[in-house]
């Protein structure tokens, strides 16, 4: 994703504030249209069957916009015998004959470029309604997400005829192949920090494998999800393959990961929510589990390494999307050497962060999803004080309404703290200090968590030795979340199963048949 790097450093530059060595961005200022933030919201109902429906219940909830604590509108509140119902049409939408099983592979990518065309044309709405629901800053919600989740459609759109099986030289007289086959329903529960972009991961590989999906998305930030359904059958998707139920994750969540006719779930979230997925899927079908949860990063800053660029990009592997996501870099190991004048810099970077309304160009941080996350960051950032990390900026709310954070950096944090173990999920910074390398590999892979990691140094040899020892799913080199639909991602240890993204993805989404005949040895 070195194009979330180039555009980061338009969005920066256009406030002074240009990261160094980031390249000049296709996205010209002038490119990001203007926002509407008060564009109609279009759905809000339960999308089953190409269809849109109430809560079997009548029961909604509402949908709050962070930047100000105010309910947008009222969303159905699916529960378990909506997503019953929903389960129901996935199941007959994926009958043998249907007209979903009996598509062209080629046409299913055809749907899904078909997809991401209605996604480009719709663009500057469906950002405008992401940081509606969310609170990220529009201008990346426009030039960062919705690219990243129009090019995971396309990468996938072109998977869909070319993700095959082999020809198996088994002994006999037998001629043995596989076939790759759709898993079946799909069950896809995703989480409020990236809402279009998770949902465009799971869309991708299992459309594109043949499969029916039955989504519930987090009840944070359920809006762009419904209006990507209105595209999904504009686009042509046949009734009942993609079924998408908002609702709340004990009811309509619990009632997914528990159900006898969900072939496979995905889920992306907490670590905590995610073993209690495992458990239902091994208590109830044994359904197939994918798991993306959650991490605490150790990003290491070599003492021969570029320090400016070290510094912008350790603040931005913390502080990019309001620090609200899996991947943060939110252990920053720095040497010894350079220690003091690596915290000076950051503090600085920090102090100079623009937070405010999402929807001004110049704002680089939004505030934090919902009330809940904002107390439960400020309630660590409190830990992190009592327990003697020494707090050299920020530390407060920075508005008096709305759940904007102020940029905060701790130093002097040792291993043992709550802050450097525990995944924050917010803007607060953990800069720890280390002398030799071996040192810092060991305490780098002391975490129940392994989803990223990274090092910055200009020593190839350095680089090589620290990326093969660290035990996590992707390892930065002198970058930091540079992601794409090509490369798959996912987690070591506790931070998950499976991987997303790339050809990994699709085994996750597909079942390998052996298939073996017997051939006449005679002409008969
Ligand atoms: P969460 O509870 O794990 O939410 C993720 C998704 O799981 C949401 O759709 C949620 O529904 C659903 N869910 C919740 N309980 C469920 C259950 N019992 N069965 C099935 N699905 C269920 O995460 P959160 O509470 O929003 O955030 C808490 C923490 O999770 C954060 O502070 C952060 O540390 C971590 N997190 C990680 C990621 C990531 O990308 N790995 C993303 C978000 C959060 P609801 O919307 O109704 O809760
Ligand atoms: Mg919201």
């Amino acid at each position: 994703m070195l194009l979330l790097r180039a555009v980061l450093g338009n969005i920066c530059s256009r406030v002074s504030r240009v990261p160094l060595g980031v390249p000049i961005s296709r996205f010209s200022a002038a490119a990001i249209p203007a926002p509407n933030p008060k564009a109609d919201v279009h759905f809000n109902q339960i999308f089953i069957n190409n269809e849109w429906q109430d809560a079997v219940s009548k029961k909604t909830f509402p949908t709050v916009n962070p930047s100000t604590g105010e309910v947008i509108c009222q969303v159905a509140e699916g529960d378990k015998v909506d997503v019953d119902r929903a389960v129901k049409a996935a199941q007959e939408a994926f009958k043998l004959g249907s007209p979903w099983r009996r598509m062209d592979a080629s046409h299913r990518g055809v749907l899904l470029n078909r997809l991401a065309d209605l996604i480009q044309r719709d663009r500057a709405y469906l950002a405008t309604l992401e940081t509606l629901d969310n609170g990220k800053p529009y201008a990346v919600s426009y030039a960062v997400d919705l690219d990243l989740v129009i090019k995971c459609l396309r990468y996938y759109a072109g998977w869909a005829d070319k993700y095959h099986g082999k020809n198996i030289p088994i002994d006999g007289d037998y001629f043995s192949y596989t076939r790759h086959e759709p898993v079946g329903v799909c069950g896809q529960i995703i989480p409020w920090n990236f809402p279009l972009l998770m949902l465009a991961w799971k869309f991708g590989p299992a459309l594109a494998t043949g499969n029916v999906i039955v989504m519930k998305v987090a009840e944070q930030t359920p809006l762009t999800a419904l209006y990507i359904a209105s595209l999904v059958k504009e686009a042509g998707f046949p009734p009942g393959v993609v079924n998408i139920v908002p609702g709340l994750g004990p009811t309509a969540g619990a009632a997914i990961a528990a159900h006898m006719d969900v072939d496979k779930v995905a889920f992306t979230g907490s670590t905590e929510v995610g073993r209690f997925i495992q458990q239902a899927a091994g208590k109830s079908n044994l359904k197939k589990v994918t798991l993306e949860l959650g991490g605490k990063s150790p990003n290491i800053i070599l003492s021969d390494s570029d320090l400016d660029w070290a510094v912008e990009q350790s603040h931005f592997a913390l502080f990019f999307n309001q620090g609200q996501c899996c991947c943060a870099g939110s252990r920053t190991y720095v040497q010894e050497d350079i220690y003091k004048e690596f915290v000076e810099r950051s503090v600085q970077r920090a102090k100079t962060r623009v937070v405010g309304d999402p929807f001004d160009f110049k704002t680089e941080q939004g505030p934090q999803v919902d009330e809940a996350q904002f107390k439960k960051i400020m309630g660590y950032i409190k830990t992190g004080r009592q327990e003697g990390a020494k707090l050299l900026c920020g530390g407060s709310a920075a508005a008096d309404r709305g759940y904007f954070i102020q940029p905060t950096v701790f130093g002097d944090v040792t291993d043992n703290m709550t802050i450097a173990r525990e995944e924050i999920f917010g803007p607060v910074m953990q800069i720890l200090k280390f002398k030799s390398i071996e040192e810092v590999i060991e305490r780098a892979n002391n975490s129940m968590y392994g989803l990223a990691a990274s090092v910055f140094t200009k020593d190839l040899d350095k680089a090589n030795y620290v990326s093969q020892a660290l035990r996590a799913g992707t390892v930065w080199i002198n970058c930091y979340d540079v992601l794409g639909a090509q490369a798959p991602f996912g987690g070591y240890k506790a931070s998950g199963t499976g991987r997303e993204g790339g050809e990994y993805a699709l085994q996750a989404y597909t079942e390998v048949k052996t298939v073996t005949m017997k051939v006449p040895q005679k002409n008969s």
